[in-house]
């Protein structure tokens, strides 16, 4: 018998305490006492786009604009996963009808979010069913080829969204600054699953970044990826104690490409997956250039004091393998 469960994506995670999660952070819904990867088991995966445009977005620039960020993620070589447009639709996102449908949605008492994503998770099995996505026309929107001053680009904000609707979470490699009207101002982020958007008038969140790709490619992974790639894993401590929530980065010292992931279980242990071969120096940070419930869910206490840390020596990953379990001790601001 099939249960249906519906999750809202924006903030709320969901893990276990057993093997921590590979690079970036994926969603997990428990089966039969098991942690498992939320992701889609059909191919390709069909949405809808809701017939309704905005001042400045017409439907058809709305289809055409959310048309580029999937085939932006379908173009990953070493990811397997496919989309197709299903049709135009009166639906708007978030019902849950059975249908994957993105639109518009006038939402002025969500004044912080740009964009959200919902969806349907098959309990017994952990695939997805459903995922909707509402951009949010209380905001000023733009679909033109070099960005618009002032409005939201709305490629970049389908392509943060539609990594959660193919089953990612947020990814921590970001750096940002408190402006003084509150909230967060990006000053460079290193995934677009970042879970703060740049700037009005930006086009940077057009381009996946390394770590958007290592997690999709280890959610859907295509041809040699598991052969090619290679992982890197550890634990962190202080004090002799495990810590959970640090944020650990890989450097791939030849190409300065960044991946990240988090301790995620009681032993403090991390695991990132989709790296390139190669030597990468390896980083320990707090998460705190974004707010804690954007990546956990809050039941289990993420500890914040602690100083940024570089692991004393440059650490190889393999072909194809891991690099064997780095242990990394922190110390108290
Ligand atoms: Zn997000």
């Amino acid at each position: 018998m099939t249960r249906w469960l519906a999750m809202i994506l924006t903030g709320a995670l969901v893990f276990g305490d057993s093997a921590p999660a590979l690079a970036y952070l994926k969603f997990g819904v428990p089966v039969r006492g098991q942690n498992v990867a939320v992701k889609w088991a059909q191919a390709p995966v069909r949405y809808f786009v809701s017939n309704t445009g905005v001042p400045g977005v017409t439907p058809t620039d709305f289809e055409n604009a959310v048309g580029r960020a999937f085939a932006t993620w379908q173009a990953v070589p070493t990811a397997s996963i496919t989309y197709q447009l299903a049709g135009v639709t009166d639906a708007s996102p978030g019902s849950d009808d059975g249908a994957s449908v993105l639109g518009f949605r006038s939402r002025p008492d969500l004044d912080r979010v740009l964009a959200s994503t919902s969806f349907l998770v098959d309990s017994s099995t952990g695939a997805l069913i459903e995922s909707d996505i509402f951009f949010n026309s209380a905001f000023p929107w733009s679909v033109a080829a070099g960005g618009e001053t002032g409005r939201f680009d709305l490629e970049s904000i389908a392509l943060h969204e539609i990594g959660h609707f193919s089953g990612l979470g947020h990814s921590a490699l970001g750096e940002t600054e408190l402006i003084s009207t509150g909230g967060r101002r990006v000053l460079s982020a290193e995934a677009v699953m970042f879970p703060i958007a740049f700037a009005s008038g930006s086009i940077a969140g057009r381009t996946l970044k390394a770590d958007d790709i290592a997690g999709i490619s280890d959610l859907y992974p295509d041809g040699d990826f598991s052969t090619a790639d290679g992982s890197l894993s550890g634990r962190v401590t202080k004090d002799g104690q495990p810590l959970f929530g640090a944020h650990v980065v890989a450097v791939n010292a030849a190409s300065g490409l960044m991946v990240g992931s988090f301790t995620l279980n009681a032993q403090g242990q991390f695991s990132i997956g989709g790296l390139s071969p190669g030597l990468h120096i390896v980083r320990v940070e707090p998460l705190d250039d974004a707010d804690i419930d954007s990546f956990f869910d809050g039941s289990v206490p993420v500890d914040l004091d602690f100083r940024v840390t570089f692991f004393d020596r440059v650490v190889i990953v393999p072909k194809g393998g891991d690099s064997g379990e780095i242990a990394l001790t922190v110390v108290k601001k």
